[in-house]
């Protein structure tokens, strides 16, 4: 008998089927709740034929494949095929593809029975990119999801998410049911492109995930005194730009301070807003990220610090609030090593990085279930964009990375 092996090079070909099927001249458009999300699912129940794998959607739209084991308890691999609009064609996809190819080869080796169950995910609408909402699918799965403050979102078009979600067959109250997918759930592991410089950088094909960073997102408001830009002199201006600009270059101190700590802000309005007006009024908005709890509540508090006091040497007034956080989401130690050594024995060399980005695993985290990413490198950093690639090589080494990952991780859990 001939078993299939580990086949990288149809992860590659399947990718490029996905984008061909579901993207356009701008790139991919599997927005979550739409027909091109709902035909990029089918295509891939399409990929199940003549496996000897079980599949269903749960009550928050997630996608499980399973391949039962000898014991109930289940290896889970997965990954999101929705994508933002005019998006890439591997954010996502590629864990999703990459999960069933390694799917593949345990049912290949077992004969269609393998030592432990092994479970792929596709997570329902982990962008948000519609809704403002991400990781909603991951987040109910989780118990995370509180449905009251996310049922009327509204889309650009006025849609409300309860009724988008309606339209695609689900019930916005049954979500929490998608709790009961947690059941024997023994480890997850997540193969991501890195979406960022680093790697590239560094001329590494593959990393280790440490966690995802905590964020900490405020919307920041200087008070000072619109006045004439003619009549006032410059010392005597209560200038609410002057005091946030100030802010704007001290985040990028208060961040260097530390080896992966980001801040950024991003937005920045002012008012009246005009060409002959002192500015009397700033909104700003920051965003600060880093893996280690103590070091994000430290910069947050240097940034209130030195917004009162740049507001007190323009003579303005600051007031902060907040817009969102969370905490930040470190993944299992022993996962994380294993990890590292399927890294180190498929490209020779292994790196332990954070991730900046939100990801579905967090959400699987936050439950309690072992878990930990995989990344691999992307080209000039970009995602998000038509532009997002991935050299072929790497993403062939990926998928053999992550199913060395796997073997790992099925050890481990029958260990237990
Ligand atoms: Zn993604």
């Amino acid at each position: 008998m001939i078993v299939m092996s580990l086949d990288p090079k149809r992860t590659v070909a399947e990718l490029k089927e996905l984008r061909a099927l579901t993207g356009d001249d701008n790139g991919s458009q599997r927005l979550a709740w739409t027909d091109r999300w709902l035909t990029a699912r089918e295509w891939f129940t399409s990929k199940l034929q003549g496996h000897p794998v079980e599949h269903h959607y749960d009550a928050a739209a997630n996608h499980w494949v399973t391949l039962r084991g000898e014991s109930e308890k289940a290896l889970l691999l997965g990954g999101h095929l929705d994508s933002v609009p005019n998006g890439g064609w591997l954010d996502g996809c590629l864990g999703v593809m990459a999960s069933l190819e390694v799917l593949r080869r345990f049912a290949a080796e077992y004969n269609g029975r393998p030592p432990v169950t092994v479970r792929v995910v596709d997570w329902a609408d982990e962008e948000g990119a519609r809704f403002g909402r991400s990781l909603l699918g991951s987040s109910a799965f989780a118990g995370t999801h509180s449905l009251e403050a996310d049922r009327g979102r509204i889309d650009k078009d006025g849609t409300r998410l309860e009724d988008a979600v309606a339209r695609c067959g689900y019930h916005f109250d049954r979500f929490p049911e998608a709790g009961s997918e947690r059941k024997n759930a023994a480890a997850y592991l997540e193969l991501h492109i890195e979406q960022g410089p680093v790697l590239e950088r560094m001329g590494l094909p593959l990393a280790a995930v440490l966690g995802t960073k905590g964020v900490e997102r405020h919307a920041i408001t200087f008070h000072g005194q619109e006045a004439h830009s003619g009549s006032t002199p410059m010392n005597q201006r209560r200038d609410a730009l002057a005091a946030a600009a100030k802010l704007a270059l001290e985040i990028r101190s208060i961040a260097g301070k530390h080896a992966d700590s980001v801040c950024t802000i991003g937005s920045v309005k002012t008012f009246p807003g005009i060409v002959t007006a002192v500015v009397g009024r700033c909104e700003a908005t920051l965003d600060q990220r880093d893996l280690d709890a103590r070091i994000l509540a430290a910069m947050y508090a240097e940034a209130q610090a030195a917004s009162q006091k740049f507001a007190k040497e323009e003579n303005c007034t600051v007031e902060w609030s907040k817009i969102w956080n969370i905490e930040p989401v470190p993944f299992h130690p022993t996962l994380l090593e294993f990890c590292e050594e399927a890294v180190r024995e498929t490209a020779g060399v292994s790196h332990r990085m954070p991730s900046g980005p939100l990801h579905d695993a967090a959400e699987v985290a936050r439950a309690g279930i072992p878990a930990v990413m995989m990344f691999t490198q992307s080209l000039k950093g970009i995602s998000h964009n038509k532009i997002e690639d991935t050299k072929e090589e790497h993403l062939e080494m990926a998928v053999a990375a992550l199913d060395r990952l796997a073997t790992k991780a099925a050890q481990w859990i029958l260990k237990q």
